[in-house]
């Protein structure tokens, strides 16, 4: 069994982000809709224990995410342990890497598995880290590696970040965790196929979305993120897998809005909105 669990739903920024005022931001500081934290996923065996579970980003906010979460707290047995055992990053943007710094108090080595590119763009984090607990760097691949347990897991790398697959051995079953996707290239839709739940970038719902808050703001795509709209919406709809989930959503984005009509597109479509807790097995 795979327990995947969003520690974190929101993009970079979080929901509500600290100097926007936007509809969603507006909502959410006034209890309209939940809050939610920056997108940090935590993935682990069948032990229910939560032992030795990985982190897909590790975000600003992932203090108080393992704080919140009881399996993610540290056991009683011994004064200072951790069941997070690493961290498993889909590029460098600051909201997938400041959280590595956050848990410099660790004991041994944070271990991190990232693409060559994302390690070489984190060179400042290594250099900063190197005086607390440092970090041991592992190579992704893009064949399967055992992780933890039963849990193996492949690299499926994208123009600017990679996405990652995990696989049961027991069962078999597939899981694509993909939050940060430029483009729908061969691999990706290639590696689309066959699994139980995918988790996809839900960043934007529209190429221009940022410019309505922030004229002059960089367009989805220009950042990396393929929209829902005109984007990964017919992916994802002709997808057969049992359960389809946007997270890392940002706070602009009109699907975040219960009752909204892209809301109602994409449950049409079914396709689920991650949300801050929200626990899947498979
Ligand atoms: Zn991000
Ligand atoms: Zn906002």
């Amino acid at each position: 069994m795979i327990r995947i669990l969003i520690l974190g739903s929101a993009a970079g920024g979080g929901l509500p982000q600290w100097n926007c005022a936007c509809v969603n931001c507006v909502a959410a500081r006034s209890g309209k809709i939940d809050p939610q934290t920056q997108s940090s996923i935590a993935i682990s065996g069948d032990s229910e224990e939560f032992q030795n579970s990985w982190l897909i980003n590790a975000s600003p906010d992932l203090p108080r995410q393992l704080e919140s979460t009881a399996r993610l707290q540290p056991r009683r047995n011994a004064s200072r342990n951790t069941p997070v055992a690493g961290v498993l990053s889909t590029n460098a943007d600051i909201d997938h890497a400041l959280g590595l710094l956050l848990l410099r108090q660790q004991e041994k080595p944070l271990l991190v598995y990232a693409a060559d590119e994302t390690r070489a763009a984190l060179a400042w984090l290594d250099r900063t880290l190197a005086r607390f607990c440092g970090i041991e760097w592992r190579k992704i691949s893009s064949d399967f590696q055992r992780l933890t347990g039963s849990i193996a897991f492949r690299a499926i790398e994208l123009p600017q970040s990679v996405a990652f697959q995990f696989r049961d051995e027991a069962s078999g079953r597939l899981a694509l965790v993909a939050p940060a996707v430029s483009d729908l290239t061969r691999d990706l839709s290639k590696a689309s196929a066959g699994n139980d739940v995918i988790l996809f970038d839900g960043t934007f719902w529209n190429d221009d979305e940022l410019a309505a808050v922030r004229p002059g703001a960089r367009s989805a795509r220009e950042m990396n993120h393929l929209p829902i709209r005109g984007g990964s919406l017919d992916f994802l709809r002709r997808s057969p897998a049992r359960r389809k989930i946007y997270t890392h959503i940002n706070n602009t984005n009109p699907i975040l809005m219960p009752g909204s009509p892209e809301r109602a597109e994409l449950e049409q479509a079914g396709i689920e909105v991650a949300r801050d807790g929200l626990e899947i097995l498979l």
